[in-house]
């Protein structure tokens, strides 16, 4: 950056691109140089254990998903973020009807997802899951120098911040949301949602038993159609399809034992929805 003295000698400047701009002008970008994104941590896979989906089902849904999980460890960077789930439902019901901003019922959601961070860290532990905060992230290198397994809570830090939706008061950006942020900050390998359906369906296949299944699909057309209930949170799909570094995200079906290394090994489990 070079710097410049005004005219009447007075002042220095630092002379950049964005010197004078407001930041908000549509023909801001016009002529910019700018570098492509960095890929901080392009060998680690993201990988999100569902609230509602796994962790509420307990010892009926986790061992299996632990037992696996350990024995990629070695061969995988794998860093794990937590959903929220019922609890996280029940929280935000109280808090709507007592007339609770956004801002306290997304603080709510994020608790509720570190409890099941730690609640994942906890079974774990015995082969290096430790529970990690946000800020921890740029010490990922040293997570996996040492053998660990980093998991962190899915919630994005909005938190009092988050922005009110058009409609209702829910926060738009829960733990999906944080976990796809999350990926693309990193410029991971993957980007795995470990659910309890086989991934996307047209409908919600608990509601509609007719809902056909969507092995594949680009982010652009799944938005142009709008369904009227989606397997992750609807900026998700925006949020890829604006990624410089993540071409594609995996919802797999965690009740089936295996899925997570099939989808790790590179197999065409589940769902992918790509960047078009
Ligand atoms: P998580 O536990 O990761 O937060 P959710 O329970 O919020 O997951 O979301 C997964 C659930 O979304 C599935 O179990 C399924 O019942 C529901 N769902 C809604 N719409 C769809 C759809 N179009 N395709 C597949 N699943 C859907
Ligand atoms: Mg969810």
């Amino acid at each position: 950056m070079a710097l410049v003295r005004e005219k009447n000698g007075k002042r220095l400047h630092v002379k950049s691109q964005l010197m004078g701009e407001s930041l908000v002008g549509k023909d801001l970008y016009d002529g910019m140089e700018l570098a492509p994104q960095t890929r901080l941590f392009p060998d680690v896979d993201v990988i999100k254990i569902g609230g509602q989906s796994i962790c509420d089902r307990g010892i009926k849904a986790l061992p299996p998903i632990i037992k696996e999980l350990a024995a990629i460890k070695d061969s995988r960077k794998i860093l794990i973020t937590a959903g929220g789930g019922t609890r996280s439902r029940h929280i935000y019901s109280i808090g709507l009807e007592l007339g609770m901003p956004t801002g306290i019922i997304a603080k709510f959601g994020s608790t509720i997802s570190e409890q099941n961070a730690l609640l994942l860290a906890t079974l774990l532990s015995p082969w290096g899951g430790v529970k990690i905060g946000h800020d921890d992230v740029v010490k990922l290198h040293t997570y996996f120098a040492t053998g660990c397994i980093p998991i962190m809570h899915g919630m994005p830090p909005y938190d009092f911040f988050a922005i009110p939706p058009a409609q209702g008061r829910l926060p738009l950006h829960r733990t999906d949301v944080g976990t796809i942020l999350l990926a693309n900050l990193i410029g991971s390998r993957s980007c795995i949602f470990v659910k309890d359906e086989k991934g996307l369906y047209t409908d919600d296949p608990k509601k509609n038993p007719s809902a056909d299944f969507i092995g594949e699909i680009g982010a652009r057309e799944l938005m142009k159609r709008d369904l009227v209930d989606l397997v992750v949170e609807r900026p998700c799909i925006e949020i890829l399809q604006n990624s410089e570094v993540l071409d594609r995200i995996q919802i797999i079906n965690g009740m089936e034992e295996g899925n997570i290394t099939r989808a790790l090994a590179g197999e065409h489990v589940g769902t992918i929805i790509y960047r078009e």
